[in-house]
Formats: structure tokens, C-alpha cells, sequence
């Protein structure tokens, strides 16, 4: 093939012309000189440049054949093998491009004798050209795992028919790490080694990667299984490919199970159909991806979707999202109670978000003041507009010192704020600040109050408080002057009735026998009238000393003062055979002539207003009441109709008429004033015709600390 006898009318130069161009003429020459020699056959192949200037390759052959003369000459025949060498120059291209070397063993007796490398192979491995016997020094192992792997490999392939192939790491030149795939053709006759030949071939570069892949293949497992989301993998005739741990947890399926088996038969319905509709989606928006949260009825859970389509199949993400939602949900209720709160009170409830200064404000706020921004998302800017301009400096100093005080939590502010007509309303601002962990204020929440109508109130009652203040000023001033008057007036007219009852007294003793009768009774009458008015200006002297006088204190028993009593009003108590009881008694430290003034009054009182009908039942009890004292005078007397139980106390009143029962009006008011002057207070409860019960207590004073 491709060898064709040349055919040429040439001359002999013409063709060693043709020879020399082609650069091999001395190689032919030496040839042909060997031959003329040895009288062999002399066979040689050589470059020829045509003349149309083509390359071209010839073979010649030729058979010598000496002559008498001693010439030699030969039969020759030149043929054109330019055909052959051009693809033999191509495969031992192709082997040089595909990086493949070959090898052959020389066996002698079926047993190897030597082995031949082909110059592609002795380059591939950059082994030395000579030295190479065999594998074992013609290769570098990387170890010797490696070269021991490598020695049953070619043991087996000795003793075996066939065609045997696997990879091995060698090093070349500089330890350069180099994957060769090793081929190997055997071929036995009668268990007789009758061929053993192969190729090498340098895949480092398909091996780098193939490893690079398998790398990153096994590093996006590493991925696959670490990650907390559940992962799938299913080829388009929906067998499961890949099956995650998160997965195994999530599905509670595990991957044994799936693996290779059918997708669809390991869903429950409803899954089933939530997973088919989804690829439907994806169909319809021609689309390679689709992202969904849904419930899952059959996991009672939430779970948020992740399908992505590929050439090979599809895959999907999944994240248990169940907690997320139902917090969510929670939030979403509970900023529904807010608003719906917030809308549900008169109060402007607030909320301001400031990182992103977005502060919420309540129905509240235009319910106050008739500007709409309530239920709004706005600025805190757009709220200071509302606020009372003289306030606006006192609020936000207030506020950056609540922010700044890593401890405060809550704040409180009353202020102004605008509302229609041009007017103004009080607010109290109440908050709550919220702080990150390194304690800034990321929000505050609170609501503000209208406490206009208390502002009014408070300026209102202030305004009262003063005018009273001035009220009971003027009132003590008279009070004190009418005191110093009825003293004075008291102490100025005792004389001259005094006079007056002397002198009446004279006219009565020296003219008794001229006057008639009728003038002893005008006379009578007289001195009945000034022995009133004495007992009117005695007990009018005593009521303006009280005031005057100090309150000395000392330690007594009360029998002390009832016991004297008892005997001043001996002559009363006999008249209407009256008992006098003590059915509680204390020690006191108070001021006993006082409270000897006191019992003095209510006994004779009890004793007076006693019923007819009975003997009068005087009761008394003094008790200890830890922080005062508690006096009672208890009678069985007329008793006092309900709607003058107050008015009993004050001066010159009476219920009853003098000339039926004989009194000023003093008694009690005296008795009120000494209670009052002691720091307590009296009152009285009465049934009419059972009798009255007079109380009154009086604060008890320190007797350690008085004589310490
Ligand atoms: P006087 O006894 O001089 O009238 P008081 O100030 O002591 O004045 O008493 C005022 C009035 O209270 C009396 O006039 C009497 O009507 C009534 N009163 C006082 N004590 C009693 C009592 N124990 N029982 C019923 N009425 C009494």
C-alpha cells in the first residue's frame, strides 16, 4: 500500500541531484558502499526532492552482482513510500499528542528476554534512553504501595490471555508526580508466553481533574450532609439519588430506603400532591427554580421549599421552619392586640423604632388632637412638630438623659402637646426603653395620657388652696383678737356685776320692808340675771384661757382626777342618787388639769340632762390605744336628737331652755377647745331617751422621750 515502483525517464544525476536535495544522500551512498562490499542486498529509504519541488520519500532495494572487472552492479528497484511515511510520521504525531507511549517484550524460548520502549514512552517517563531493562527502572513509583501493586499487576497479566489495564503514579525527571495509565496485552499458547506488548499513556492531566472532581464531589457531600437543611436528589425517572442525614430526620425515612427507589410511593398524599403541583410551577413558569413555605399535613410542620431543576433530574431543599412561623404568627397576634389596643384606649399609645426611626403612633393621637398621623408609621421629626414649642427643649434633654443612663429602663414626662383651634393639651409620657446588648437604645415604647382636665383641676384647687390659706390666716387673726376681747371683756365685767349683784343684794336686805312685793321679785329677778351672766363670763374666761394656756404634761392614774371629781359634784350625785362607774382605767401622761376640766363638764353634763324616770348610770372608760388615748362617758340621760349631735359643741348652743335646765352653752364648746388644744378630736352619739355616749381621744405623747 502506498508503494509504487517510480517510473521516470530521469537521468542517473537528475536522481542523485533529487537524492542530495532531500538531505539523505550519504546515508544511500553508505548504504550502497556496504553492499558493493559485503555483496549483500542493500535496502535503504531516503528523502527525494521531486522537481515539480515536492518532498517525497523512496525505498530502494537492490541485489549486487559483481562483474569480471570487479564492478559490481545491481538490480535494483526504487519505489515512492511517501504514503506510508506520511502516516507513520502522523501516528508517531498522534502518540506524541495523545502523550501515549508503547512497549513490547522480547521473548526468547517464550520466556522475556528484553523489552523495547518506544521513544514516545522514554520521553513521556524523561527516563534515560539506554539504561531501561525493564518496568522496575524504566518507572519512578511514587512508594511502594505503589510498585508493589504494580508487580502482581503485571504477574497476573503473565500469566493470564488478555488485555489488562489500570493506573499508576510514578514520578519523572525532578519528582514530578506523573498518573500513567498502563496497558498491557498478553497472549499465551499452550500456557506458553507467545506475546507481551502494551502502551502507556500520561493521564496526569484527566487524573488532576478526575480527582479535582471526586474532591469536589466528596466535598459537596461533606456540604450536602453538614448542612441543617434537608436535601434530595431525583433523576427524571424519579428514582432518589441522594438522600441527606437532615433528610433521614426531617422525613424520619431513611436513606437505605430511598436510595434508588421511587420518589413518589415514599410521600404521604398530601406531600405528594404539595411536591407535584410545585413542579407543575415550575413547568408553567418555564422557570429552573421555585422557592415555597408551606404546611405540610402530614409532618405537621412548616417547611420552607427550595426545587431546582437540572438536566439531570431535580433536586430540593427543605428547612423545618414550623418555629419560625408559629413565632411569627405570635408576633403578627400580638402586634394585632397592639394596634387593637392602641385603637381601643383613649390614651396615644406609641412605639418608636429607633434605628430606623420609625415611630408608630396610635388612633389615640388624633382622637386627642384632631391631627391625622394616628395609626401611621412616621418620624420622630413629624411628632416634634405637635410637641408645645417651649416643651420640646425640656423633653428631648430629658429623654437623652434617660437613654444615656445605662440603668434606666422607664421615664416619665408631662408636656404640651398641639392640638386644634390653636390650643394645647397635658399629656404625661410614660416609657419603656428597650437596649441592645451593649446597652444603646434601640427602642422605646409607651403611651401619653391627657391629664388636661387633672392640669386644670390641680391649677383650680391650687388657686382654692390659697384662697383658703388667706381665709384661715384672716380667721385666726379675728379668732385671736375675739378671744383677747372675750378674755378682756370676761375679766372687765366680772366687777362691775359684781357691784351689780352687791348692790341689788344692799337694796334687798335695807328696803325690804318698804318694798312691795312685787318689787323683791323684780329684785330677785335681778339677781337671777347676774348670777347668769357670772356664769356666762366665767365660762367665757375659761373658754378664751384655754387657748392661752400651756400644755404641761405629767404622769397620773385617771382616778386621780375622777376621784376629786366625784367629791366636787358629791352634792348632785346624792341629790339624784346617780352611780358613777370607771369600767376601764389606764395610767396617762397627759395634762390632768385639763382633762380634769373636761370630765368635770360631761359628768355634770351626764348628770343634768339625766332622765327623771331612772337614777342616772354614769359609765366611764379610759383605755390605752397604743398610739392615743380613747375617754368615754357613757349615761343613760334624755340623750340628744340626731341633727343636733354637731351642733352641741358650739358656742352658746343649747337645747334646752333655762328655766328648765340652767346653762350657758359653754360647757361642751369649752370641753371641744381642750380636746382640740390637746390634739385630738371629740364627737358624740346619742339615742334619745336611752342616753348619750361622749368620745373623745386625744393622742398619747412619748413619756421615755419627755423625761430623757
Ligand atoms: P349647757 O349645759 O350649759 O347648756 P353645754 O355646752 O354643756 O351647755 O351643752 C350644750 C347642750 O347640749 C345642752 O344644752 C344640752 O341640751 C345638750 N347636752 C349636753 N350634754 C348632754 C347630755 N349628757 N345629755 C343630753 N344632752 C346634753
Amino acid at each position: 500500500m502506498g508503494i509504487q515502483p517510480l517510473r521516470s525517464r530521469v537521468t542517473i544525476k537528475q536522481i542523485w541531484e533529487g537524492i542530495k536535495a532531500g538531505g539523505d544522500a550519504e546515508k544511500l551512498q553508505s548504504a550502497i558502499l556496504q553492499s558493493s562490499k559485503s555483496l549483500r542486498r542493500f535496502s535503504s529509504t531516503w528523502r527525494y526532492l521531486n522537481p515539480d519541488g515536492r518532498i517525497v520519500y523512496h525505498e530502494g532495494f537492490g541485489n549486487p552482482s559483481k562483474k569480471h572487472d570487479g564492478s559490481v552492479v545491481w538490480d535494483s528497484l526504487i519505489v515512492d513510500v511517501t504514503e506510508r511515511f506520511e502516516l507513520a510520521e502522523m501516528a508517531q504525531n498522534i502518540a506524541k499528542i495523545a502523550r501515549i507511549g508503547s512497549w513490547e517484550a522480547i521473548l526468547k524460548d517464550g520466556v522475556i528476554a528484553d523489552y523495547r520502549f518506544s521513544k514516545n514512552l522514554i520521553e513521556i517517563l524523561q527516563a534515560d534512553n539506554q539504561s531501561p531493562i525493564d518496568f522496575f527502572n524504566l518507572f519512578q513509583f511514587t512508594d511502594h504501595k505503589v510498585k508493589r501493586h504494580f508487580s502482581r499487576f503485571i504477574k497476573k497479566a503473565l500469566l493470564k490471555s488478555g488485555s489488562f489495564e489500570e493506573d499508576f503514579s510514578v514520578f519523572v525527571g525532578e519528582k514530578e508526580l506523573k498518573w500513567i495509565h498502563f496497558v498491557v496485552k498478553s497472549e499465551c499458547h499452550h500456557s506458553q508466553l507467545i506475546r507481551f506488548y502494551g502502551y502507556v499513556q500520561d493521564v496526569t492531566a484527566k487524573k488532576l481533574s478526575e480527582l479535582q472532581i471526586q474532591n469536589a464531589l466528596s466535598e459537596k457531600n461533606k456540604i450536602l450532609e453538614s448542612i441543617g437543611d434537608g436535601f434530595f436528589a431525583v433523576n427524571w425517572i424519579g428514582q432518589v439519588t441522594y438522600w441527606n442525614k437532615s433528610a433521614e430526620e426531617l422525613i424520619q425515612i431513611p436513606r437505605e430506603d430511598c436510595l434508588g427507589k421511587s420518589i413518589w410511593p415514599l410521600f404521604p398524599v398530601d406531600t405528594r400532591k404539595k411536591f407535584t403541583r410545585f413542579l407543575r410551577q415550575i413547568q408553567e413558569k418555564k422557570s429552573s427554580h421555585i422557592h415555597k413555605q408551606d404546611f405540610f399535613q402530614d409532618f405537621d410542620k412548616w417547611f420552607e421549599v427550595n426545587i431546582y431543576i437540572s438536566e439531570v433530574g431535580f433536586s430540593v431543599f427543605f428547612t423545618d421552619i414550623t418555629k419560625r412561623k408559629l413565632a411569627e404568627e405570635e408576633i403578627k397576634q400580638s402586634n394585632e392586640r397592639f394596634v387593637k389596643i392602641s385603637n381601643a384606649t383613649n390614651d396615644i399609645i406609641w412605639d418608636y423604632d429607633l434605628e430606623n426611626d420609625r415611630f408608630f403612633i396610635g388612633e389615640g393621637f388624633q382622637r386627642l388632637t384632631g391631627y391625622k398621623i394616628g395609626n401611621k408609621i412616621t418620624s420622630l421629626e413629624e411628632v416634634r412638630k405637635f410637641i408645645f414649642e417651649e416643651d420640646v427643649d425640656k423633653i428631648f434633654d430629658g429623654l437623652c438623659q434617660a437613654f444615656q443612663s445605662p440603668n434606666e429602663s422607664n421615664f416619665q414626662q408631662e408636656f404640651r402637646i398641639k392640638i386644634k383651634n390653636d390650643e394645647y393639651a397635658y399629656v404625661i409620657n410614660r416609657g419603656t426603653i428597650i437596649r441592645n446588648r451593649s446597652g444603646v437604645v434601640i427602642r422605646a415604647l409607651g403611651s401619653m395620657t391627657d391629664i388636661t382636665y387633672q392640669k386644670n383641676y390641680e391649677k383650680s384647687l391650687q388657686t382654692l388652696n390659697e384662697n383658703l390659706k388667706k381665709k384661715a390666716f384672716e380667721l385666726e387673726k379675728s379668732n385671736k383678737e375675739l378671744e383677747q376681747f372675750a378674755y378682756v371683756a370676761s375679766h372687765d365685767l366680772q366687777e362691775p356685776l359684781r357691784m351689780v349683784n352687791s348692790f341689788m343684794g344692799l337694796l334687798k336686805k335695807r328696803y325690804k320692808d318698804s318694798l312691795d312685793e312685787r318689787a323683791l321679785t323684780y329684785i330677785d329677778f335681778a339677781v337671777q340675771g347676774s348670777e347668769q351672766m357670772k356664769a356666762i363670763i366665767f365660762n367665757l374666761l375659761e373658754f378664751s384661757k384655754v387657748q392661752q394656756e400651756d400644755v404641761t404634761l405629767s404622769l397620773f392614774d385617771f382616778q386621780e382626777i375622777l376621784e376629786p371629781l366625784k367629791i366636787n359634784l358629791n352634792k348632785e350625785i346624792k341629790l339624784k342618787g346617780a352611780t358613777i362607774s370607771l369600767s376601764n382605767s389606764t395610767v396617762l401622761f397627759s395634762n390632768k388639769s385639763m382633762l380634769f376640766q373636761v370630765f368635770q363638764n360631761l359628768i355634770s353634763n351626764a348628770l343634768k340632762y339625766s332622765d327623771s324616770e331612772r337614777e342616772p348610770q354614769i359609765d366611764i372608760s379610759v383605755k390605752d390605744e397604743g398610739e392615743h388615748y380613747l375617754f368615754q362617758v357613757k349615761d343613760n340621760g334624755l340623750g340628744i336628737r340626731e341633727e343636733y349631735l354637731d351642733k352641741i359643741f358650739a358656742l352658746f348652743s343649747r337645747l334646752h331652755t333655762r328655766d328648765k335646765i340652767p346653762g350657758t352653752g359653754l360647757g361642751l364648746a369649752i370641753v371641744k377647745k381642750i380636746v382640740e388644744k390637746l390634739g385630738g378630736e371629740i364627737w358624740v352619739n346619742s339615742t334619745v331617751g336611752v342616753g348619750s355616749i361622749f368620745s373623745f381621744k386625744i393622742p398619747k405623747n412619748d413619756y421615755e422621750n419627755h423625761i430623757g
